[in-house]
């Protein structure tokens, strides 16, 4: 196993265009303090599997790995990498992969490389590939051949076609034209550690890109550095007590923020084994929970716990392996934990976070008003936390609902590229405002939170975030439609969905969500942001500063809905 030693750098603020580092004085505090390390986040893993080399750091339902034999693959996937292709120390590469051993691999070795991983979805289409890879000027593409219908390297052709990425590597199935994974693992090699490039990287600059926002005017790119996000990992498996003999099952997908910050490498950090579902299937997780007896399920979406409580088979399964069930992600209704408390004596916490950082926990001793109704406290003492009025400096009144406002040791300072639009994300003393509304509450002498509504236009369906923003702008490229409106409707399974509120130009053709869709598939929109309902409307009513009032929709399509559940014959505008 390889040996790490820790490069000093030199202190004050790095300068990389694009990139809103931390003032040097900031930084200094929180090595001060301890909170970062001084080191590089693969300096950090690759010390970790030096010390747990024959635990289990990974199972997945095809195979399992110990921490040497899955950084000696992470070591020849870097190793290949640099021989195979033309990527280098620095560069980006775009992530088109699910939950497979391969992924894991694959991330780590781009980190041992040098390389920086962008965290995006084998869900994405070309066009947003090709948005989010120029932004960031990445110009690989790591996919899977084997992911859904099979679409992946037919459109990783496009992208080089189009000039947008010059190398591709191909994990889970054979292209004539891609360099494939296992020929990339044989051509690395494991035997020199000590040769590969992550001794080298800076621990102040970007080690990551995660996604937030769309893909239709700015991309928001949260640029995570080494130090800050290591630390994220590591104050989150000490807030959960992880260490070498947790099992910690993750059912998201892995590359998401949450995968990698409070899964994988949190995980890796601590010894701990990572067990990774291909999909959130809850016949698999039961299987799963079965066999590897997890103590910690660190994410649940509230949609997932509903599928859970409504499988028989979960009643059957032995579930007491379980010490924490946190569920996040979306706003957790009472009677959901209560069923779960009740049916299948689950004691669950709640999490709140997000790509560009802070993350809230649950104290895991808290009584159950903490436990229901907030998202608990920040992970780390350096975090900071204010309510302030929307787009305004002044907090408001305790207890009273404002944006929730972030800075800390992990949270990022601006997004990448992105100088006019930071003015407005970020305070002008670096708070990020989440565009989430908060309220602090002191319960049994415990300062926590609640999340309470949002002011940005976004819709969370059930793990993915989609902005109105970017499907109305695509929306628009219709012929037929002249004004247009995505706004959230409320689903039982998912939280929300996206319902299109249209206005039609005259003698315009129909439209159904169906031939909407299809439409918007030609405009590269991924599947999961389709509108799932479509409602024609005369006219976008205005709010009194002439906005189009999303408030008012959503009230009429909140309506529409109650009415239809009472009149089930109805049949309603969905088709
Ligand atoms: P992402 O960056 O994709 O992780 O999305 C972060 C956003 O998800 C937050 O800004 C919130 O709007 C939402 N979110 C995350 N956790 C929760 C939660 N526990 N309750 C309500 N909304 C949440």
């Amino acid at each position: 196993m390889a040996k790490t030693t820790a490069r000093t750098f030199p202190g004050g603020e790095v300068d990389e265009p694009g990139l809103v580092p931390y003032p040097a004085e900031v930084e200094a505090r929180y090595r001060a303090a301890g909170l970062w390390s001084g080191r590089s986040l693969p300096v950090e893993l690759m010390s970790a599997a030096s010390v747990y080399a024959e635990r289990t750091a990974l199972i997945t339902p095809e195979d399992s790995w110990s921490y040497r034999e899955l950084f000696g693959e992470a070591q020849r996937f870097a190793s290949g990498l640099l021989e195979s292709t033309s990527l280098r120390p620095g560069d980006a590469v775009m992530f088109q992969m699910g939950n497979v051993a391969e992924t894991v691999v694959s991330y780590l070795g781009c980190l041992l490389a040098g390389v920086r991983p962008v965290c995006t979805l084998p869900q994405h289409g070309v066009r947003e590939i090709s948005v989010l890879a120029q932004h960031i000027g990445a110009r690989g593409l790591v996919l899977q051949a084997d992911f859904g219908r099979g679409p992946l390297p037919e459109n990783a052709r496009v992208l080089v076609a189009s000039g947008v990425i010059e190398d591709v590597v191909v994990a889970r199935g054979r292209t004539s034209d891609f360099v494939g994974y296992e020929e990339l693992l044989a051509s690395g090699t494991a035997a020199a550690p000590e040769a590969l490039p992550y001794h080298h990287c800076d621990p102040r600059r970007i080690a990551v890109f995660q996604l937030s926002g769309g893909t239709t005017g700015l991309p928001k790119i949260a640029p995570r550095l080494h130090e800050e996000y290591a630390y994220n990992a590591r104050v989150w498996a000490r807030t959960l007590g992880w260490g070498s003999g947790t099992v910690i099952l993750y059912p998201l997908p892995i590359m998401h923020n949450a995968g990698i910050a409070l899964a994988l490498q949190p995980a890796l950090l601590s010894g701990a084994t990572l067990v990774l579902p291909p999909s959130a299937d809850v016949g698999t997780l039961l299987d799963l929970i079965e066999t590897t007896r997890p103590e910690v399920i660190p994410l649940v979406p509230p949609t997932l716990a509903i599928r859970l409580l409504d499988d028989p088979r979960s009643k059957k399964t032995d579930l007491s392996s379980i010490k924490d069930f946190i569920i996040g992600g979306q706003k957790l209704a009472e009677d959901v934990a209560e069923r779960l408390r009740d049916e299948l004596g689950i004691t669950v916490r709640q999490k709140f976070g997000m790509a560009e950082g802070m993350f809230l926990v649950t104290p895991a001793h808290a009584g159950e008003r903490v436990r229901h109704h907030t998202v608990g406290e920040p992970l780390s003492p350096a975090d900071e936390i204010r309510i302030l009025r929307p787009g305004q400096d002044t907090e408001v009144p305790p207890g009273e609902i404002g944006e929730l406002c972030v800075r800390g040791p992990y949270t990022i300072r601006g997004y990448y590229h992105a100088e006019q639009h930071n003015t407005q994300a970020f305070t002008a003393d670096g708070f990020y405002r989440t565009g989430d509304l908060a309220r602090r509450h002191v319960i049994d002498g415990l300062t926590c939170y609640s999340i309470d509504g949002r002011i940005k236009d976004v819709i969370n369906r059930g793990v993915e975030k989609i902005h109105a923003d970017e499907v109305e702008e695509l929306i628009m490229r219709h012929p037929a439609i002249s004004n247009a409106a995505l706004v959230a409707m409320p689903d039982k399974v998912l939280g929300e969905r996206g319902c299109a509120c249209l206005v039609l130009e005259p003698g315009g053709e129909p439209l159904t969500m169906r031939s909407l869709g299809e439409f918007l598939l030609t405009q590269g929109l991924a599947t999961y942001k389709l509108p799932e309902r479509v409602e024609v409307v005369a006219g976008l009513p205005l709010s009194h500063v002439g906005k189009v009032s999303k408030k008012s929709l959503r009230e009429d399509i909140e309506a529409k809905l109650a009415e239809e559940e009472d009149l089930p014959d109805r049949p309603g505008s969905r088709s």
